[in-house]
């Protein structure tokens, strides 16, 4: 073993010398030559020693939708909703800028920014870059949006990123890469949003909302700035600087200069009656002095800005001049406060400078609340029909990703349909979209985009798909194009080209990197039919009658009255298996499905091997058998009644589409009774239980299934009582929990939840309910030391465990008031006329908590996670001009992108078109450190082999973002208090009232390395030492670390063999690693 590994290390050596001779295309080097001012953090106002620097920030909040669509807000139309035009702002900002170097702005949204940038002349544009390379105009955080961070998936919020920063990188090269986040407006903060900034490369974040407790608290222990540990399995990498801004993102009180405020100017005329300036000035120092008090540094941070300011940026402008003028001349009369022009992270070089020493956390700031009984824990499950749809749109955009990279041949409109798509997808992630808090009117604006986005990208999709299954008979003719059609309505089990063609083709692409087995269900209007395979064998099947209550919603527009299934086994990764439908001319009678007997008097179960369920005599769930145990489990539909008040005062607030707050603690069952019907055949068993005209579900077991799928339906919620409803689903079960439970943070890590308790403070909770509802973005779990209880869902959806051993989750809310912050509507959702209907799945997972035989159930949750996110998606294409052997012959009904299959653990996160001739590919570890003793190691792979499909020259790591060289890119450090680290090591330390310095350091601590220097030779990637490279360079530091922890750890035993040239592309993973690379294809 370790004479093995002397010999790969030798071979990375020549891999990064290797690598580095061929030509690369580099990021971020557009600006590098004649570069003159500086941008960055050499180009930040000087801050004089010894005193206090008031980093004041220009900036406007620009929502990508809220109260207005997204054009409505760029284009400032609809006035009378909200005075907001966002290309007013970057005009007239931009012209105060080029006046004055002195000043500085940060602009955030790329959504806006590239709209805005593409509408201006060549000569207007070189000044921007101008502005831009000298750090006057800043891009901060510089996603496509401004994420939420409760309701968004991962894979989403890194793609938004990755496009923002792309177009950013492509535009303004070095100088417009961001470096410090800012989610001044999402409603809490997730820990995976930490994570990710970390590893995009970010030195730090600023956020406004916090928890009222929490952030009295922190200010009073100065601690609202701090290192956040954003993993606990990437170890340091992961940590993120992040700071609370004292007043949320808004000027402090009096002192909002824009037009859109009512504050008033400063009045400097030296014989004015009005004249102010004394007054004002004393006003905004004293707040100064008393924001000072709760930080740690002699920096503050004072955000000069808010929604939509700066649309006549000179008048903020001039104020802010005059503000600052009068200040600092009384620094000749003593004082020792500075105003600067600056931006957020020149206020961070400040911090950083400071030398001192930070507290940590490591959980999150979830849930957010305002006031005591404002928990902004609605939002987490508000418009659920929406919040599914971008998860389909997430799994659209992937399938549209990788055939778009597999197309053989690709026409001019493929990367527009494609970057159509990226760009809507990046609208969805903003803090007012997929969350649910917009106006009506503008929800119905992004399903709409995002509809329109879906067929766009469906035309890349066909013209691969054509292209990869024709041509297996090349002396034939070419056949006609197939539809390669998807059907938008399987959610309501409806889709046309099924219903009413007797032949039809199914193709299924997997965009997943290892084969997968799944259960198709097509809706069918009839019960006859036969599923032929690739190779022409017949399949077996199960019909099974759409749900009743389905069936009879009323605008749906189907003759569907079945739902045809069967076993799609063996789907190639990153690849296709197309199946043949057809409804024969004679088949026996025999098939049509019919409900089992009734019976009223005994028990109902349903299950295999694996997992049984039983209902009891009144149809509901009541027991769970797996892994050998029996135990009692319930599951019911219950809804809270929504608070109603004026929002006047704080007992006074309503529940609404940001705010959850039921009327009482009090629940209310949908049904006492739940009607049943039985289903059992060869594939499935299913239980449709109706507890209420609105209100039911089919809980199914498949045979091969190691857990139970729940498919509820809800809606239209009643409201002739005039109350607002909040519909949840109930598991109780008999685990003896002690409080605690887990969630997941943005579909990535589970995080440990406490009922009534906060990691970091005592809280006080005043709304028992609400106050312990928790963001799940996939997963909700419970155990305790011989069961374990975990539901994945479909869409983002609150939860919380309220007594031991019982999960919630909220799927459904429709409300009659406004909570009053701001969307001034009331949650009241109707389509057709009448309340929305949303329809969904979660799935049930049950077993051992641990010693358990096996794969571990954490582990197979991972793997449904990743295949309920990522099934096959399904294709239709009419077969009326094709027999089943005409399609057997004329076509290629198999396809697989990739040669050597991933090991389960390892998903294929990425693979899209970058630039020309380039790939962009992520690899991630699924698991936890802890969570599977025998899959939670190490995995190593090559790359070559798994994407067979291209031809591959070369790879280079970036950061997670995709834009910046891993080997080349330095954050800021910074040093943890000595209480919460062993700073033993780092060395001794002055505590003086709350902060810690540093006064000698041990070894000597990490600098920042700013974008003003160059590397120099040696070190990391440099330009200059491409051939001189040897080995005490930093790239083979990084690999022999790498590989020693790979010998520590124990790597599996199915190392692809070694060969010179394949070195370089072997990959390695860590538990929850995710690594970035630029693939070079041979052109
Ligand atoms: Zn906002």
């Amino acid at each position: 073993m370790f004479g093995k590994i002397g010999a790969w290390l030798a071979l990375l050596y020549i891999f990064s010398y290797s690598v580095h001779n061929v030509e690369l295309r580099n990021i971020g080097t557009v600006n590098r030559e004649n570069k003159g001012p500086q941008c960055g953090y050499p180009s930040c106002h000087p801050t004089p020693p010894g005193m206090l620097n008031v980093h004041l920030i220009a900036h406007t909040h620009d929502d990508v939708g809220w109260l207005k669509t997204v054009d409505q807000y760029y284009y400032g139309s609809e006035t009378l909703i909200q005075k907001a035009g966002v290309q007013y702002i970057i005009d007239s900002v931009v012209q105060s800028l080029l006046r004055d170097p002195a000043k500085r702005f940060i602009y955030v949204e790329s959504a806006f920014f590239f709209k805005w940038w593409k509408e201006q002349t060549a000569e207007l544009q070189e000044k921007v870059k101008m502005l831009v390379n000298e750090g006057r105009l800043e891009f901060i955080g510089g996603a496509w949006s401004m994420n939420d961070e409760a309701t968004t998936h991962y894979q989403s919020t890194i793609d938004q990123f990755a496009w923002g920063l792309r177009l950013l990188n492509d535009t303004f090269g070095e100088c417009g890469r961001p470096r410090v986040g800012w989610q001044i407006d999402p409603f809490g903060h997730s820990r995976e949003m930490a994570s990710m900034f970390a590893q995009m490369g970010f030195d730090g974040m600023f956020f406004g909302r916090l928890d009222y407790q929490d952030k009295d608290e922190r200010l009073m222990m100065q601690k609202a700035e701090m290192i956040w540990h954003g993993s606990a399995n990437l170890g340091d990498k992961s940590d993120l600087f992040t700071g609370a801004l004292y007043n949320n993102y808004q000027a402090p009180a009096g002192f909002c200069f824009d037009i859109l405020c009512a504050d008033q100017p400063i009045i400097d005329g030296k014989h004015s009656p009005d004249n102010n300036v004394k007054e004002r000035v004393n006003t905004f120092l004293e707040y100064v002095k008393t924001q000072s008090r709760y930080y740690r540094t002699n920096n503050i941070i004072i955000t000069m800005g808010g929604d939509f300011t700066y649309q006549a940026a000179q008048v903020y402008y001039k104020n802010l001049d005059k503000l600052i003028r009068y200040a600092n001349e009384r620094q000749a009369n003593g004082s020792n406060i500075n105003l600067l022009y600056s931006t957020p992270s020149c206020y961070l070089k400040s911090l950083h400078d400071a030398g001192i020493s930070w507290p940590t956390k490591s959980d999150d700031f979830f849930p957010y609340a305002s006031d005591p009984h404002a928990y902004w824990t609605g939002y987490f499950t508000s418009r659920p029909t929406l919040k599914r749809f971008e998860r389909d749109g997430n799994h659209f955009l992937q399938v549209c990703k990788q055939l778009t990279s597999l197309a053989p041949k690709r026409s001019a409109e493929f990367d527009p349909h494609l970057n159509f798509m990226r760009e809507t997808m990046g609208i969805m992630q903003h803090h007012d979209a997929v969350t649910g808090t917009e106006k009506q009117k503008v929800a119905l604006d992004y399903a709409k985009r995002l509809s329109v986005a879906l067929r766009a990208c469906s035309t890349n999709m066909r013209s691969t798909l054509n292209q990869l299954s024709s041509g297996k008979n090349r002396s034939t003719a070419v056949p006609a194009a197939l539809e390669f059609k998807t059907c938008t309505l399987l959610n309501i089990s409806s889709c046309a080209l099924s219903e009413t063609n007797t032949r039809f083709a199914l193709t299924l692409y997997n965009p997943l990197a290892h084969e997968t087995d799944e259960y198709i269900r097509i809706p069918v209007a009839d019960y006859k039919y036969a599923v032929l395979d690739p190779t022409g064998k017949s399949l077996p099947t199960q019909v099974v009658p759409v749900p009743n209550a389905v069936a009879k919603i009323k605008y749906r527009r189907s003759i569907a009255q079945y739902e045809l299934i069967f076993l799609a086994a063996k789907l190639p990764a990153v690849g296709y298996r197309t199946y043949y439908i057809e409804k024969p001319d004679i088949a026996p009678d025999d098939l049509k499905p019919g409900p089992a007997p009734k019976k009223t008097s005994s028990l109902t179960r349903i299950g295999n091997g694996n997992i049984k369920l039983t209902f009891d005599t009144n149809g509901f769930l009541s027991e769970v058998t797996a892994d050998g145990m029996t135990r009692q489990l319930s599951q019911e539909f219950l809804y809270y009644e929504g608070a109603i008040g004026n929002n006047a005062e704080f007992l006074n607030r309503s529940s609404g589409a940001y705010i959850f707050r039921p009327k009482a603690d009090k629940v209310f069952f949908a049904s006492d009774r739940v009607a049943i019907e039985v289903y059992k055949g060869p594939l499935v068993q299913e239980v449709h239980q109706k507890f209420n005209d609105w209100v039911s579900q089919v809980v199914r077991i498949y045979k091969q299934s190691n857990h139970a799928e729940f498919e509820w339906l809800v809606g239209p919620i009643p409201i002739e009582d005039h109350m607002g409803k909040e519909v949840i689903t109930r598991f109780k079960s008999d685990i003896e929990s002690d409080g605690i439970f887990y969630t997941d943070s943005n579909g990535r890590e589970m995080l440990k939840r406490q009922r009534n308790h906060r990691e970091t403070w005592n809280v006080k909770l005043q709304e028992r309910v609400s106050g312990n509802y928790y963001p799940v973005t996939t997963k909700i779990a419970l155990e305790d030391t011989t069961a374990r209880m975990a539901i994945l869902t479909d869409r983002a959806q609150g939860g919380s465990s309220l007594q031991d051993g019982e999960l919630e989750l909220m799927v459904h809310r429709r409300l009659l008031h406004d909570d009053a912050f701001g969307v001034g509507e009331a949650l009241n959702e109707t389509e057709f006329g009448e309340g929305l209907i949303a329809r969904g799945k979660h799935h049930l997972f049950f077993g051992q908590s641990d010693r358990r035989p096996g794969v571990s159930l954490k582990a197979m949750e991972r793997l449904l996670q990743l295949q309920t996110l990522l099934p096959a998606w399904k294709f239709f294409s009419n077969m009326t001009a094709y027999s089943s052997d005409q399609w057997l012959t004329s076509f290629t009904n198999t396809f697989n992108g990739v040669s050597v299959i991933l090991p389960k653990t390892v998903h294929l996160l990425t693979l899209e078109p970058w630039h020309e001739n380039e790939l962009l590919v992520r690899f991630e570890h699924i698991l936890e450190k802890d969570e599977d003793s025998r899959y939670s190691k190490y995995v190593q792979f090559n790359i070559k082999d798994v994407l067979a499909a291209f031809n591959i020259e070369s790879i280079r790591e970036t950061t997670l973002d995709g834009n910046a060289w891993l080997d080349e890119h330095r954050r800021m450090e910074f040093v943890p208090d000595p209480e919460e680290e062993s700073y033993d090591a780092y060395g001794t330390f002055a505590k003086t009232s709350g902060a810690v310095h540093l006064l000698e350091a041990a070894k000597p601590l990490l600098e920042a390395k700013y974008s003003k220097e160059a590397l120099k030779a040696g070190e990391l990637g440099a330009e200059s030492n491409r051939l001189k490279r040897n080995a005490d360079s930093g790239h083979f530091i990084l690999h022999k670390r790498r590989s020693q922890q790979v010998r520590a750890d124990n790597v599996n035993e199915n190392v692809v063999p070694k060969s010179n040239d394949r070195e370089q592309f072997l990959i390695e993973l860590s538990p929850m690693e995710i690594r970035t690379f630029v693939v070079y294809l041979s052109k």
